[in-house]
């Protein structure tokens, strides 16, 4: 058993369109390499800043993946290598592996299609685009086609008269 610590540079954009690890950025790679019979058995945690974009409101963000991996790499010639099909297990090629293609299929199922800044994100306004976040409190938008308006003032008095109703329901138990 051999234990490795490495930082290596991402040799290319690694993720999801709207997250991933930048081509460059550092891939912290904490990994135990036991020979087993068939090959190279590689265990440990990939861990990585990314960069992405929010899918709720637009804004870029940082983040971090951090994945534990497990992966066989068959000799050639083994039992496993000639009971699997071609392409479905990865081997040791002349003494050495080749964590890229484990690290890019670890990272491209854990990050999230739709990625978001924070989990509470609260987004665009749908009136005018504006992001939330940065918005006034309580930001909205008149109604100011007349024919709204009308119906608005009506259904405005309808809720405040049921909740005067409300209230003195309420109320009425106190007082007796
Ligand atoms: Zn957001
Ligand atoms: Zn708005």
């Amino acid at each position: 058993m051999r234990a490795e610590h490495r930082v290596v540079p991402s040799p290319r954009r690694i993720g999801a369109e709207m997250v991933a690890i930048d081509e460059g950025a550092d891939i912290d790679l904490d990994l135990r390499l036991e020979a087993v019979s068939e090959g190279v058995l590689v265990t440990g945690t990939v861990e990585a800043d990314t960069t992405g974009e929010c899918s709720r409101c637009l804004e870029p963000f940082e983040g971090n993946v951090s994945l534990p991996v497990t992966e066989l790499f068959a000799y050639r010639d083994s039992e496993t290598e000639a009971t699997t099909e071609e392409g479905e297990v990865y081997l040791v090629e002349d003494d050495t592996i080749d964590l890229e293609p484990v690290i890019v299929d670890a990272v491209g199922l854990a990050l999230p299609f739709q990625p978001l800044c924070s989990e509470d994100c609260l987004g665009l306004c749908p009136e005018c685009g504006v992001r939330l976040a940065i918005a006034e409190p309580g930001h909205g938008h008149d109604i100011l086609d007349p024919r709204w308006a009308g119906l608005a003032a009506k259904f405005g008095l309808d809720a405040a008269a049921g909740s005067d109703a409300g209230d003195k329901n309420d109320s009425n138990p106190e007082e007796k």
